[in-house]
């Protein structure tokens, strides 16, 4: 999709658009002969249709609400405001297995499409021994999921990625919960509960007993 060339059909003008990071104005627009310099904050850039539609509409005509933009730019908010914090690459493209393909499918069968997050492949690193605890990770600060390398191979099975990536997401859903102590408890009897709706849970928890193989 081109956000050019959209805007310029619904307005019929010559549209420049400059991507800002700007957290405050994320959307302004001057018009001249034919001719509309538009500034948008880098979260539009991959905003669905019906937002861009409404841009389109706003510099159309400036007093329009906005309900559309302005649910977009609160769902999306977090990814100004943690910009600067998120370090490393992200690279959701793997050899084999695109993360954030299987992410989004995920994402809509037990989410309702509704989680936010990032997600990577780690980085690849000399041959450890495979844990458990390494093959996924949450960061809860930067809302991002990273996933051990070593699954991206055709020996692994796309379900069991899949479940690792699920593991991580009811993370990223449900936060992390303190008991009356004080203690961290992430994989409470709700998570364990909800961990187990995954379609191939019991296929998963077996295959992974094969993992020290790969
Ligand atoms: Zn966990």
């Amino acid at each position: 999709m081109n956000i050019k060339r959209i805007l310029q059909r619904i307005t019929g003008s010559d549209i420049s658009i400059i991507y800002t990071d700007n957290r405050v104005n994320i959307i302004s627009f001057t018009k001249g002969k034919g001719q509309i310099t538009l500034r948008l904050q880098r979260i539009f850039m991959d905003a669905p249709l019906d937002v861009i539609h409404e841009i389109g509409q706003l510099l159309k005509n400036p007093r329009k609400k906005t309900p559309l933009i302005n649910e977009y730019f609160k769902r999306n908010r977090w990814r100004i405001r943690k910009k600067a914090r998120l370090t490393g690459r992200i690279e959701p493209m793997g050899r084999f297995y695109n993360l954030r393909k299987l992410f989004d499918r995920l994402n809509r069968e037990y989410f309702a499409g509704e989680l936010d997050a990032v997600v990577t492949w780690g980085r690849r690193s000399p041959k450890k021994a495979v844990r458990k605890r390494t093959l996924g990770s949450y960061n809860a600060e930067t809302r991002t999921i990273r996933v051990n390398p070593i699954l991206d191979s055709p020996r692994v099975p796309r379900y069991f990625i899949e479940y690792v990536l699920y593991h991580e997401m009811l993370h990223a859903y449900l936060g992390i919960k303190r008991d009356h102590r004080g203690r961290m408890r992430s994989h409470t009897p709700q998570f364990r509960e909800l961990e187990r709706r995954y379609r191939h849970y019991s296929k998963a928890i077996e295959w992974e007993k094969r993992l020290q193989r790969i």
